[in-house]
């Protein structure tokens, strides 16, 4: 069957020794487990207006974020392999990655067109001990409904493990661009999953249909995360953040302040658009950045005159002592 590179075995022996060897690589200088984050995008300059704009925003975001919670970070403008192309290239990468980041005790995938929103939320790590995948969704309706938007594929974490090597290979098989493979698959996910319109297999359907048909042999390692925003749909989000600044506070990455808004639909890149108006696609996405950069401008004393402005105000004067002003997020 296809792999997406020599099969490995042995890949948890293999990063013992690397630990063996190098035993202060096991965590951060704070004591938390190693994460790399990954995002990317198209190697070809945006055909849509502000797309390249927008991009420029969403990885100074994840720069912002990374930087704070001592994360690593790297952004990908290649297709490490052909036949996985589009939705599918952040397979063969993660697998490429982790593989060459044994540190990394997670690899943390997160689409362009996502935005963390809560600056202050950490991923609460100790709960996924016995896990090793976290992704946005509910049970009931990836296995009640088999509903193909049960959960949310744009934002997931994987365990650096064997058991990660494997199912990356069992995940890619069903969206191989080989032959008519992907039209195939496509039907199959239409007919076997609840809401999809059909067309090529997605990574998304992928990952719903997996989790049903291997429920006892994969899902035990799975964490459906609902309880705060790994993925957060930006449309019922994105038009209350006012209400959030003025009623809650950053830190629950829940519906009191999302950690993460989601673009889905809106194909700010592409000119399309997508599913949305352009200027309701490109005023939310406005929104987004300016809501998290008060977050991250409040540390210089600053925030955005309103979410659609990029100019700024100050929140406090400089004074001659700035050490006793800083606040306690290590920045
Ligand atoms: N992507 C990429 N290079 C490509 C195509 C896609 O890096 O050539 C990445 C990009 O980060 C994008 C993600 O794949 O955000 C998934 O696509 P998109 O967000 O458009 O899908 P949606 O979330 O709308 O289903
Ligand atoms: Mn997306």
């Amino acid at each position: 069957p296809y792999r997406l590179g020599p099969e490995i075995v042995d890949w948890d022996e293999q990063r013992a020794e690397y630990f063996a060897k190098n035993p202060h690589m096991k965590t951060t200088q704070s004591g938390r487990p190693r994460v790399l984050l990954i995002t990317g995008s198209q190697s070809d300059p945006c055909k849509g207006q502000s797309g390249d704009h927008f991009l420029l925003k969403s990885i100074k975001n994840k720069i912002d974020y990374t930087r704070m919670h001592d994360i690593d970070i790297y952004y990908n403008m290649v297709l490490f392999q052909p036949e996985m192309d589009d939705v599918w290239i952040k397979l063969p990468l993660v697998r490429k990655l982790m593989l060459a980041n044994p540190e990394a005790e997670w690899i943390w995938w997160m689409d362009s067109d996502a935005m963390f929103t809560d600056m202050t939320f950490q991923m609460p790590f100790e709960r996924y001990e016995n896990h090793n995948m976290i992704i946005h969704g509910w049970e009931h309706k990836v296995f009640g409904e088999k509903d193909w938007c049960g959960l949310n594929a744009g934002v997931f974490l994987l365990r650096n493990s064997q058991w990660t090597l494997d199912f990356l290979d069992l995940w890619a098989r069903l969206g191989v661009k080989r032959g008519a493979n992907r039209k195939q698959v496509g039907d199959l996910f239409t007919s076997a999953l609840s809401g999809r319109p059909n067309f090529d297999a997605d990574d998304q359907s992928g990952l719903v249909y997996l989790f049903n048909t291997f429920r006892n042999e994969i899902y035990p390692k799975v964490y459906l995360e609902s309880s705060y925003y790994l993925h957060g749909f930006w449309v019922i989000l994105s038009e209350n953040y006012e209400e959030y600044m003025k009623k809650n506070k950053p830190g629950t990455g829940d519906e009191r302040w999302p950690f993460v808004t989601h673009f889905v639909g809106c194909k700010t890149c592409s000119g399309s658009y997508g599913d949305y108006a352009a200027s309701r696609c490109l005023t939310q996405m406005e929104r987004a950045f300016n809501f998290a950069d008060n977050q991250v401008l409040e540390h210089y004393g600053f925030r955005h005159n309103s979410l659609t402005d990029s100019a700024i105000v100050r929140t406090r004067n400089d004074t001659k002592r700035p050490l006793d002003s800083l606040p306690e997020a290590k920045i």
